[in-house]
């Protein structure tokens, strides 16, 4: 399988602390406690810079911003278990310093569109917490004696199956109708094609996708069709962050139906 990263990261560094490649297909998920309430983006820099043989593949921030610091292809030093890091995506998010090591609601909501996209995008079709290693869900704590992590995310491990569960069935209902339900990231829309041109050879000049749909009277310029908002509304920061005027909107899917 082609290993990708996430789209939800809005922020890259990466350490070289890690082993390239993995040598085991990607078949767990390890959610750690940072023990501090960083960003992701601190995380990652503090990662890429220590002299401690520490890292993850994620970042999950307080603020739910998330970051990578160790592609997926690669194997993080984050579980004090060589055979659980080759197989694991790891993710370190941000936590309260002392027991229960609490994280924000921000930062929970960013895991659970992390795990679902980690999950999608490499195959993983369903969440299995055993509280043992015959499940996906694993725990640093099993590896070695450490707290990570914590009581508040080990406490939030069946809703997490639960929760990314749910959203994966979703998926399997969605595909039954290939249109229903995307958003798409626009960037204009025209009255005149000339100008939707425009502005797609300048999207596309600046590394973006982009292509024109006609809708009505209209000629609009779009950089991607998502089926998760959450992974329209990360594109749409970056084109943001880049200048553009992007806007996420959900597509009626009785108006898809209608243009197929
Ligand atoms: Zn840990």
């Amino acid at each position: 399988m082609a290993y990708s990263n996430s789209p939800l990261a809005s922020y890259t560094r990466l350490t070289s602390h890690r082993n390239s490649p993995r040598n085991h297909a990607i078949d767990r998920i390890t959610i750690h406690c940072m023990a501090g309430q960083m960003t992701g983006k601190a995380c990652a820099d503090y990662f890429a810079t220590t002299s401690r043989q520490v890292s993850s593949n994620y970042c999950v921030g307080y603020d739910g911003s998330i970051a990578l610091s160790v592609e997926e292809k690669n194997r993080s030093w984050c579980s004090s278990s060589p055979s659980n890091d080759h197989r694991a995506i790891t993710i370190e998010v941000a936590t309260d310093s002392t027991y229960p090591y609490k994280c924000t609601d921000a930062a929970y909501k960013a895991l659970l569109d992390l795990v679902t996209d980690i999950c999608r995008r490499n195959g993983i079709k369903k969440l299995n917490y055993t509280g043992d290693l015959n499940g996906n869900m694993t725990k640093h704590k099993w590896f070695a004696a450490t707290a990570c992590p914590g009581e508040y995310l080990e406490s939030k491990f069946t809703a997490i199956q639960n929760e990314v569960n749910r959203r994966l069935a979703g998926d399997v209902t969605a595909k039954g109708n290939a249109s229903n339900g995307l958003y798409r990231v626009q960037v204009g829309a025209y009255l005149k094609k000339a100008n939707a041109a425009a502005m797609e050879t300048q999207v596309k000049a600046a590394g973006f996708p982009a292509f024109i749909r006609q809708e009505g009277i209209m000629y609009k310029v779009q950089t991607g069709a998502y089926r998760e908002k959450a992974n329209a509304d990360a594109q749409a920061k970056k084109l943001q962050a880049a200048g553009y005027r992007a806007i996420v909107k959900a597509e009626d899917p009785d108006v898809a139906a209608a243009e197929n």
